[in-house]
């Protein structure tokens, strides 16, 4: 019976007129002779029993009678008195010892004295809580206290739910419950939401709601309240700072502490353990753990909203004969009250959960709180155990503990005065889960990813402690943890690489004594991280080991998605075995290097820089990359002519009428190219025809290249005629017994030479460059290829020629 959204009157409001007249004359009647009794009440008395000794008003006894509340508790004897008479209380009283009726009677009380009652009366009481489920819970017993009779109308904020709707209704409200959040945006964005006249403000786990996490809204919310009203603060563990007392404006509150004078700050009825259970051994005790216990209500903490997800999912797929749910502050509004309900009414359950539920909840009759992921500190610790053996009923506590957490979290513990033993874990009745983790890891890959993230969170929550003689980083196994649940490997986490600086620099120090073959061989083997860990690593060793990079880098893991999936697919069929997992990630990772050494085989022999300072770019609409090597290849990038002559060149062609484009020869008519002949025939002919065209121009050429030869010939002759004559034929000088004739000749000759060379030199470059952006087979053909031209220029000259050409 989950209430949500606001609801409207608690009392049903088809009143008759006359019984209404009726009523307000009666009401009259008993304010007055209210206010005189509770004048008269003497708060310090203590002798005040049961709800009936006090001056309350005839709907909240109803009420109190309906719900079956007769002996007052302790804190609502001490509080309820005082807070009638209008203090400001700041009440502490152990988890399950009636904080709510203690606060709840009062506003009803005080309202109703004051008649502080209908639409225009405005908001009357603002009762804030820290969580949503807490805010329906307190909203749940005001409205059950509140039906036999009150006139009010309460509200319930606290998000998740349409503004507007929630605004139409809130204009009306005589007492709000909420989260501070959803208070804050109605205060600040709903025109018609009137606090002006509040008269009392209550915070229920104060001490949550005063500190940090909520500070901002807090304070911005007591910025619209009036100065004059009364407040009321409850907790189960309570600071009593002046600072928080000042930023609420208390008046000289009245601390109404019941059990500070307590040996202890926990219910007596219950009993409280821990256990040491290293990282690597949480899921498996866990797990053990529930299924000695199936016969229970049983609620279990964990540090994160991840780790409760992979826990309750990797969980509920092996059956654990109990059924299981999980709640954290991610999940949307409906599924967290399901959530609640569902533990509220199950009498066996398990439920998993953030500290999202560690404060308030009364949950009826569970029988054990665990505590998987130590608590930040030990009001925590408080909270959390709290939901079990409430209200003089009992329950039991059971808390996780690392080997190194043991010692400051006791410390803390003993402090508050929390009685609290070790107990073992019997080693016989443990059941180890990891192998079926690891392979549920390994078949569903959504599985793996919330564990990495898990892992990921859990470490990042423990270095984010503030209690650092607690959690100290550097003696927890992460990397057992990770396999504990079911990881191939563990994830890469930054901030604890960071933190090992040091270690690492002389880590690699030592590796460099280790010899190159046994790093590779502890890179291929692929067991799990535990074994690595004793062997110096090198970064290559890591850099094999990084099996998870997709917890931290997305664009990794777009890089090897393709190579994950072929690979995921054959390792199932392969080694469907526990602890293989980490194959696919290693493939991946292997993959990449073969990727980058093919690229050196684009690059020519002859040149140095095939390993370092490359860079390989692939051009768009260019088959080939291209290698950038040198700054003049880098500087080439930046001319669009340049790099346009690098890319593949477009072929033409022919559109038809309907607009498609065809390639040049198809558009022949096919009756046309019939006409011609059999195709075989057809291709004969051309064929001929084609060689004569060669045979042809393989005469010119040659005969070309005989005049040319001849040409070099007669030059080069010349040159050395001049030469022996004494002529400086170098710097181009002219002497005396050199004739015009000649001279021109022999720059005709000069010209000749170097033009041709040009032009031959020209072709060669760009048979070296496209030699440069083929890859490898097709490089040694070019080599090939280039050695047969060679052999055209026959003589010396004309390779010098060539090579004043390739110089030009
Ligand atoms: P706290 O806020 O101190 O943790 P709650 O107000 O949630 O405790 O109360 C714990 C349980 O005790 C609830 O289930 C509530 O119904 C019950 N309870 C509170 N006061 C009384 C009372 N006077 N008589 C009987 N049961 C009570
Ligand atoms: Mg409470």
């Amino acid at each position: 019976m989950v209430s949500s959204g606001i609801t409207g009157r608690t009392r049903p409001t088809k009143v008759k007129k006359h019984a209404a007249a009726q009523k307000r004359k009666r009401d009259d009647v008993d304010v007055e002779k209210l206010e005189q009794a509770v004048e008269e009440l003497d708060p310090r008395n203590g002798s005040y029993r049961d709800f009936t000794d006090l001056p309350l008003s005839e709907p909240t006894k109803q009420g109190l009678k309906s719900s079956h509340f007769a002996v007052m508790t302790d804190i609502q004897a001490k509080a309820i008195p005082l807070a009638l008479k209008g203090y400001d209380i700041l009440g502490a009283a152990k988890t399950g010892s009636g904080k709510t009726l203690a606060f709840i009677v009062p506003v009803l009380e005080n309202l109703y004295r004051l008649q502080h009652v209908g639409m225009d009366a405005g908001l009357g009481a603002l009762i804030i809580s820290p969580t949503r489920e807490l805010a329906i819970q307190i909203f749940e017993v005001l409205r059950q206290l509140g039906k036999q009779g009150h006139m009010f109308a309460a509200g319930l904020v606290i998000g998740g739910k349409s503004l507007e709707a929630e605004r139409q209704a809130l204009t009306r409200m005589n007492i709000l419950v909420g989260t501070p959040g959803r208070i804050l945006q109605h205060l600040s964005q709903t025109v018609a939401f009137n606090v002006d006249d509040l008269k009392m403000l209550v915070l229920d786990e104060a001490d949550r709601i005063l500190d940090m996490g909520f500070q901002r809204d807090v304070d911005a919310i007591i910025e619209y309240l009036p100065k004059e009203r009364q407040t009321l603060l409850f907790s189960a563990t309570q600071s009593r700072k002046l600072s928080d007392l000042a930023r609420l404006s208390l008046q000289d509150p009245e601390y109404v502490s019941v059990h500070a004078e307590d040996r202890t700050a926990t219910p007596k009825t219950l009993q409280q353990n821990y256990i040491i259970c290293p990282l690597e051994e949480k899921m498996d005790t866990l797990w053990s753990f529930i299924q000695a216990s199936k016969k229970s209500k049983i609620l279990c903490f964990f540090s994160s909203a991840k780790i409760v997800r992979f826990v309750y999912e990797s969980f509920r797929h092996m059956q654990p004969g109990i059924p299981l749910l999980h709640i954290h502050g991610r999940q949307k509004q409906g599924a967290r009250l399901d959530t609640t309900a569902k533990f509220s009414a199950a009498k066996y359950s398990c439920l998993f959960a953030t500290d999202v539920a560690a404060r308030g909840l009364d949950f009826p009759a569970v029988d054990f709180v665990i505590q998987v992921d130590c608590p930040e500190d030990a009001d925590t610790y408080i909270h959390r155990v709290g939901r079990t053996a409430r209200y003089n009923r009992e329950g039991r506590g059971v808390l996780f503990l690392a080997p190194s957490e043991e010692e400051g979290m006791l410390k803390r513990l003993e402090a508050k005065n929390v009685p609290i033993e070790l107990i073992n874990v019997r080693q016989k009745k443990r059941q180890s889960i990891k192998s079926q983790l690891t392979h549920m890891c390994f078949k569903d890959p959504a599985l793996k990813y919330l564990a990495q993230k898990a892992f990921v969170t859990y470490a990042k929550s423990v270095y984010l402690q503030k209690d650092k003689e607690t959690f100290k980083l550097k003696e927890y196994d992460f990397e057992g943890f990770a396999a504990s649940l079911g990881l191939p490997g563990t994830p890469r986490i930054k901030f604890l690489k960071d933190d090992d600086a040091k270690q690492k620099k002389q880590a690699s120090r030592e590796a460099l004594e280790v010899s190159d073959t046994s790093a590779e061989g502890e890179g291929e083997e692929d067991g799990p991280a535990k074994k690595k860990a004793k062997t110096v690593r090198t970064k290559y060793d890591r850099m094999f080991e990084r099996q998870n990079q997709d917890v931290l880098a997305d664009h990794y893991k777009k890089l090897v998605k393709n190579d994950l999936d072929a690979t995921d697919a054959d390792d199932q069929d392969l080694n469907g075995e526990a602890g293989e997992d980490a194959e696919d990630d290693f493939l991946s990772v292997k993959r990449r290097i073969p990727a980058e050494a093919s690229i050196s085989d684009v690059v020519p022999e002859d040149t140095e820089a095939t390993t370092k300072d490359q860079k390989v770019v692939h051009l768009q609409g260019a088959k080939q990359p291209l290698i950038i090597d040198s700054k003049r290849r880098e500087n080439l990038l930046k001319s669009k002519k340049k790099v346009l002559k690098l890319m593949d060149r477009g072929k033409k062609l022919v559109y038809d009428d309907e607009g498609n484009p065809h390639e040049v020869y198809e558009l022949e008519d096919e009756m046309d190219f019939k006409a011609r002949g059999l195709p075989g025939e057809q291709r004969k002919k051309f064929i001929e025809t084609a060689r004569e065209i060669v045979a042809e121009a393989d005469v010119q050429d040659k005969a070309a290249a005989k005049a040319k030869r001849k040409e070099k010939t007669r030059k080069r002759k010349e040159r050395e005629r001049m030469e022996a004559e004494g002529v400086d034929v170098e710097d181009g000088g002219v002497t005396l017994d050199v004739n015009q004739e000649d001279l021109l000749a022999n720059f005709r000759a000069d010209a000749e030479a170097s033009e041709s060379g040009e032009v031959r030199g020209k072709k060669w470059f760009q048979e070296d460059e496209s030699d440069e952006e083929d890859k490898g087979k097709k490089k040694r053909k070019g080599k090939r290829r280039a050695k047969v031209e060679i052999e055209e220029p026959q003589t010396l000259e004309d390779m010098e020629a060539l090579a004043a050409g390739l110089l030009g």
